[in-house]
């Protein structure tokens, strides 16, 4: 299984932070959050996620050393890919004020012109990132179809994918027409957007808004018409168009009793809701999130010549889709992880 739109990097506490990562960056140490980096990285593992993308908000390339740590044995972890710096329009994801205009330093890049776009990818293909992260929309200048277009290019041209986060209509059809390879949350994403993408060969990867996250920040149900409109809503739409989708459920916290892996899988329950066939939901688990990822030659399959990247569960999810989260059995590279 996989897990395409994470951040390992990151825990947000629900009572300090208020729901707000932009206080989570401030006043978590980046030497603090790559040690999250490596507890998660393990905990995705263990729930049997074998391979993650992580899409920013990454402590200063935190995620990078993570992922040379597993790549060399020292610790335990899934394949991963990570995206360094996120790059986005001046302002990025925050609301800073003018006497401290450092404050989202080292979270983003600020690229408005090509020149900085430009800049911005490769110092953070210069610093280990695997994966270019930008954000199309959250300010009320966003990036133009051209704009993502180059982008695309200039990560394409070393064989780097191009993941665009799209909170607003606007942003996702802009994200769509320029031929991203996946446009993450699409919460608002048009049909008009998902033709194009279809068209386009565009991934999306859906969030899911959960009841324990609400229950966490203290609002009992708080969560219940946003997972109506802004995940089941798109995800019925998405999959009636054909659109390809992705697991990726952009969980930014864990707690000792939910640890990161169960956190994402346990989202399941959110993908049943929508009444989407359980193997749409497991494609996005897995098939559709290798070829996303770009490790679909050697991993995302059972079969010969491929890595061995397997884990078993006690049901057949075909049948019972939520039987993935109880994985028994995990194997990475053919070393076994987990046996119960
Ligand atoms: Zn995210």
């Amino acid at each position: 299984m996989m897990d395409a739109h994470s951040h390992l990097c990151m825990n947000t506490q629900h009572k300090r932070d208020g729901g707000s990562y932009y206080f989570t960056t401030l006043l978590d140490s980046n030497a603090k959050r790559a040690i999250q980096g490596a507890v998660n990285a393990k905990s995705m593992l263990e729930y049997g996620f074998t391979s993650v993308r992580d899409v920013g908000n990454e402590g200063n390339y935190a995620c990078v050393e993570v992922r040379r740590m597993i790549q060399s044995g020292e610790i335990d972890g899934p394949t991963f890919i990570t995206a360094g710096r996120i790059i986005a329009p001046y302002g990025g994801q925050f609301a800073l004020q003018p006497d401290k205009q450092n404050l989202a330093e080292p979270e983003y890049f600020f690229a408005d012109t090509r020149d900085e776009i430009k800049k911005a990818i490769r110092q953070n293909l210069h610093y280990g990132a695997t994966v270019i992260k930008l954000v199309i929309d959250d300010q009320r200048y966003i990036y133009s179809v051209d704009d993502i277009k180059f982008a695309i290019e200039e990560a394409h041209a070393v064989g780097v994918k191009l993941a665009a986060h799209a909170w607003t209509a606007a942003g996702a059809l802009n994200a769509a027409k320029a031929g991203v390879d996946s446009i993450e949350h699409a919460v608002a994403i048009t049909d008009e957007a998902l033709a194009i993408a279809k068209k386009n060969n565009v991934s999306i990867t859906p969030i899911p808004f959960t009841e324990r996250d609400a229950v966490l920040s203290g609002n009992p149900g708080g969560n219940k018409e946003a997972n109506e409109q802004m995940f089941i809503d798109p995800v019925r739409r998405a999959h009636k168009a054909g659109v390809t989708m992705v697991w990726g459920p952009d969980v930014i916290y864990n707690t000792q009793e939910f640890p990161r892996g169960k956190v994402s899988i346990d989202t399941v329950d959110e993908w049943k809701m929508t009444g989407i066939p359980n193997l749409i939901i497991l494609q996005a688990l897995t098939t559709n999130a290798a070829k996303l990822l770009g490790i679909e030659k050697t991993r995302g399959w059972i079969k010969p010549g491929f890595r061995a990247d397997i884990v078993a569960v006690r049901d057949n999810p075909l049948e019972k889709i939520e039987t993935v989260k109880d994985v028994v059995f995990v194997m990475r590279n053919g070393k076994v992880y987990k046996r119960q």
